[in-house]
């Protein structure tokens, strides 16, 4: 293969994208950008009924969340004539042809098959149709729809991921390209494009391996040679079963995560990664991400997705943040407290917007929890004067233990429920300065602050 290469992503708008969809963009992408190639956005848009536009938006509102812009867009629903141009040529040379059978005729054939305990491969009843019968069953009203031909052979293809696969043609029935309606099914739109923009990789789930076996033949018929291919394992959800767009949308869409709160660029190192033999590495940027892409490290296992690990993933993108970065953000949630505020906080986060809650906790009003009144008025009794920093606490919290007798827990417990109204947080010694010598002092004494 000469030349920079060619990827796509090729989603129907027919729903939301998943988090498995978006591992198939992000493959492509990081391929592409590893390789100085051009990714395409495809939208394989050929069933109308199913397609929507409002989908299509949203697919490239979620790929841009991502960071995953394409170099190349594409719309099947606008490239018609081509795929006619591709059916008519197929059919000058045999390998597209008319069947008549309906649905339930076919089914009966299969289950006829079955019972003979023979595999429930289409007969190729149509071939043998001569002119007259085909006129007969038009004027009946039956209209065709178009199956190529497939060779009875074993197609063979070097896969990036799954090594050496071989296809058997003869176990498969000849695949429908065209429905009796005119529309043309996935495959011949799929096939055509990639050859019309010269795509040089498929990188797709390992359900399309056996398309793949009849999409070779179908690109050899039309005078072309097939790309690479490359079958990643698919992605299950937690449980272990399969993402579907529908039952899985509420859950993993990439929407969900998104209004969820969750870090682009954390769900993009955990895809990047899972799969491979090699630890998830946040914070890192697509162009870092792109350059450790290697397709050969990812293994043919199914593998899981779980939110919990999501969840991780984000929470140590967070803690790598800089306060320049944060900055804007917090503004944005009316919670920019400055430098010591953030590095204070940012241990305890696992949604960016966790952070107005811990500006509450600095700013108040909290509602002190006080168990032992005498205590924590001996506690305010040496509070020492401002200014406060980071020392204050360990001053303070000594000043109290001689004061008091308490020690250990007993001795921190109280003052964070007191100071916080909370029984964990960010380390006392950070948020002290932040919360100040009245509003401590007026938690200390039991008022809401
Ligand atoms: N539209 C197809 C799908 O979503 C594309 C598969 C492919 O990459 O060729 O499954």
């Amino acid at each position: 293969m000469s030349g920079a290469p060619v990827v796509r992503f090729a989603p129907s708008p027919t729903g939301s994208l998943h988090v498995g969809n978006a591992r198939a963009a992000l493959f492509n992408f990081l391929f592409a950008r590893k390789n100085g190639g051009r990714f395409m956005l495809r939208m394989d848009d050929t069933d109308d009924e199913r397609s929507t536009p409002e989908f299509a938006a949203g697919i490239e509102q979620d790929l841009a969340w991502l960071g995953l812009a394409h170099d190349l867009f594409a719309r099947q629903s606008e490239r018609l004539p081509a795929y006619e141009a591709a059916a008519e040529k197929l059919k000058a040379d045999g390998r597209l042809y008319p069947a008549y059978e309906t649905a339930a005729e076919l089914d009966r054939k299969r289950k006829r098959q079955m019972a003979r305990g023979l595999p429930p491969v289409y007969d190729r009843a149509a071939l043998d149709l001569t002119d007259e019968d085909r006129a007969k069953l038009e004027a009946e009203g039956r209209k065709p729809h178009w199956r190529f031909r497939l060779d009875r052979v074993h197609t063979a293809f070097e896969d990036l991921v799954q090594g050496h696969v071989e296809v058997d043609g003869a176990s498969l029935s000849d695949p429908v390209l065209i429905r009796e309606d005119g529309r043309f099914l996935y495959t011949l739109p799929s096939v055509v494009d990639d050859i019309d923009f010269a795509v040089t990789h498929v990188i797709r789930g390992s359900d399309h391996i056996t398309n793949t076996g009849v999409q070779i033949q179908i690109i050899r018929a039309l005078g072309a040679e097939p790309p690479v291919y490359a079958h990643y394992s698919l992605l299950n959800g937690p449980e272990g079963k399969p993402l579907s767009k529908r039952d899985d949308a509420a859950r993993f869409s990439l929407r969900a995560l998104r209004e969820a709160g969750f870090e682009p660029m954390a769900l993009n190192a955990l895809l990047a990664r899972l799969g491979t033999p090699d630890p998830v590495e946040p914070c890192l940027s697509l162009d870092e991400l792109a350059a450790r892409f290697d397709i050969s490290r990812l293994g043919r296992a199914d593998i899981r997705f779980d939110p919990a690990d999501l969840a991780k993933v984000n929470t140590a993108c967070l803690h790598l943040m800089s306060y320049g970065e944060a900055k804007p953000r917090l503004a944005a949630l009316g919670c920019d407290l400055g430098e010591a505020f953030w590095e204070a906080v940012k241990p305890n986060l696992v949604l960016f917007s966790d952070a107005a809650d811990w500006a509450r906790v600095v700013e108040g009003p909290v509602e002190p929890v006080i168990e032992n009144p005498d205590f924590a008025a001996a506690a305010a009794a040496v509070l020492p004067p401002e200014p406060w920093d980071e020392g204050t606490w360990g001053l303070w919290t000594n000043a109290v233990k001689e004061a008091t007798g308490a020690k250990g827990k007993a001795l921190f417990m109280p003052l964070r429920l007191a100071l916080t109204g909370l029984t964990h947080g960010p380390e006392l010694k950070n948020l002290l300065p932040l919360i100040g010598r009245d509003r401590a002092e007026a938690r200390l004494g039991g008022l809401t602050r």
